[in-house]
C-alpha cells in the first residue's frame, strides 16, 4: 500500500491572548488540540463541525500559514511543519488553496491573466512565454471560463467565477493536495452545485487530492470519500461517508446530521437540539470536551479524555459509550 500523501500527527496550535487590565494577562486559545488523521492521493477528506472548532486553523497549518505548537505535517514522507524555507518552497507548489470568498483573496487591479501567470512564474513552471500564455489559456478552458476573459479583472465577474478563477490560480501550481477552506460556503445553491462539480471532474482528471473544510454537511454528503467531524479543537469521529451518513457513532456527529435536510420531499429526520453552546477554547472542559452538552453524558465522561478507537472496520469514534465498537 503506498503511503498517505498527507499525515497529521498529533497537531496542536494554541493562539496567545492577553486579558485583564493593560492587557497583561496571557491566556491561551486551544484552536487545535491533538488533530491527527491521513490524506490518500486522488482522496476527498472532509472536515466538518461548527464554526469555531479549529478545523481552518488546521487547514492554514497544513499551508503553514503560521507556525505550530507541537505535532507534524507531513507531506508524501517529508515533514513540512519544520521544512528549511528552501524544501518549503516547493512543498507550497504541491499544496494549494482555495479559500471562502474568491473576491478577498483575488487581486482586483489584476488582470485574470496575470493572476494566473504568477504561480507559473513563480515556481518556474512555464518553459517559455508561449508556453506561459498555453497555460493560462488551458486553465481557464479547465475551469470553464472563456479564454476571452483573460483581460478582465475580478470584480467584472460573478461570485462563481470568481471561484473558478480561484480554483484555476490553485491549479496553476500544478499541486497534488488543495485545501478547499469553505470554498463553496458563500456562493447560491444552485452555484455551489457547479462549483463542487467542477472540484470532483478536477480530482478525476488530475489525481487530486482535497482537504475539504466545511460546516455544510448537505454539500459534503454529495463529494466526500471521508469525513472527520472536529468539536473544539478535536476530531470526535472519522469514518467513510457512507458510514457516517448512514450510521453516524457519536453523539455530537448525530445531533450534526439531524439537522441536514433529507433529499427526498416533505423527509425529515428527527432533530436533535443541542442545550447550551459551544464552551469557549480559551478553557475547554475537562474530560470530553463534548460533556457539558451531550445528551447521554455519564460520570466518566467529566473527568476522562476519550480516545478515537475502531467502531467498525474504518470508522474511529471518540466517546466512552460502550456500545460504540460495535458499528
Ligand atoms: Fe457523550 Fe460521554 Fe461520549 Fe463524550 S464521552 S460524547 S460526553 S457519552
Amino acid at each position: 500500500m503506498s503511503p498517505p500523501l498527507l499525515q497529521v500527527n498529533d497537531l496542536k496550535k494554541h493562539f496567545p491572548v492577553k486579558t485583564g487590565l493593560f492587557g497583561r494577562k496571557s491566556e491561551w486559545v486551544y484552536a487545535v488540540d491533538g488533530v491527527s488523521f491521513e490524506v490518500a492521493r486522488g482522496e476527498t477528506l472532509s472536515l466538518v463541525g461548527e464554526s469555531g472548532c479549529g478545523k481552518s486553523t488546521v487547514g492554514r497549518a497544513i499551508l503553514r500559514l503560521f507556525d505550530i505548537t507541537a505535532g507534524q505535517v507531513i507531506l508524501d514522507g517529508q515533514r513540512i511543519d519544520d521544512a528549511h524555507p528552501s524544501t518549503m518552497r516547493q512543498m507550497r507548489r504541491r499544496v494549494q488553496v482555495v479559500f471562502q470568498d474568491p473576491f478577498s483573496s483575488l487581486n482586483p487591479r489584476m488582470r485574470v491573466r496575470d493572476i494566473l501567470a504568477e504561480p507559473i512564474r513563480n515556481f518556474g513552471l512555464a518553459k517559455s512565454a508561449s508556453d506561459l500564455e498555453t497555460r493560462v489559456t488551458a486553465l481557464m478552458d479547465t475551469v470553464r471560463l472563456p479564454r476571452e476573459a483573460l483581460n478582465r479583472r475580478p470584480h467584472e465577474f460573478s461570485g462563481g467565477q470568481r471561484q473558478r478563477i480561484g480554483i484555476a490560480r490553485a491549479l496553476a501550481a500544478e499541486p497534488e493536495l488543495i485545501v478547499c477552506d469553505e470554498a463553496v460556503s458563500a456562493l447560491d445553491v444552485s452555484v455551489k452545485a457547479q462549483i463542487v462539480n467542477l472540484l470532483q471532474d478536477l480530482q478525476n482528471e488530475f489525481g487530486l487530492a482535497l482537504l475539504f473544510i466545511s460546516h455544510d454537511l448537505a454539500i459534503v454528503e454529495h463529494m466526500t470519500h471521508r469525513v472527520a467531524v472536529m468539536y473544539l479543537g478535536k476530531i470526535v469521529e472519522v469514518a467513510p461517508r457512507r458510514e457516517i451518513f448512514a450510521a453516524p457513532k457519536h453523539p455530537y456527529t448525530k445531533a450534526l446530521l439531524s439537522a441536514v435536510p433529507l433529499p427526498e420531499p416533505g423527509a425529515q429526520r428527527n432533530p436533535i437540539i443541542l442545550k447550551g453552546d459551544v464552551p469557549s477554547p480559551i478553557n475547554p472542559p475537562r474530560g470530553c470536551r463534548f460533556h457539558t452538552r451531550c445528551p447521554l453524558v455519564f460520570d466518566r465522561c467529566r473527568t476522562e479524555e476519550p480516545v478515537l478507537r475502531a467502531a467498525g472496520s474504518e470508522q474511529w469514534v471518540a466517546c466512552h459509550l460502550d456500545a460504540l465498537p460495535q458499528g
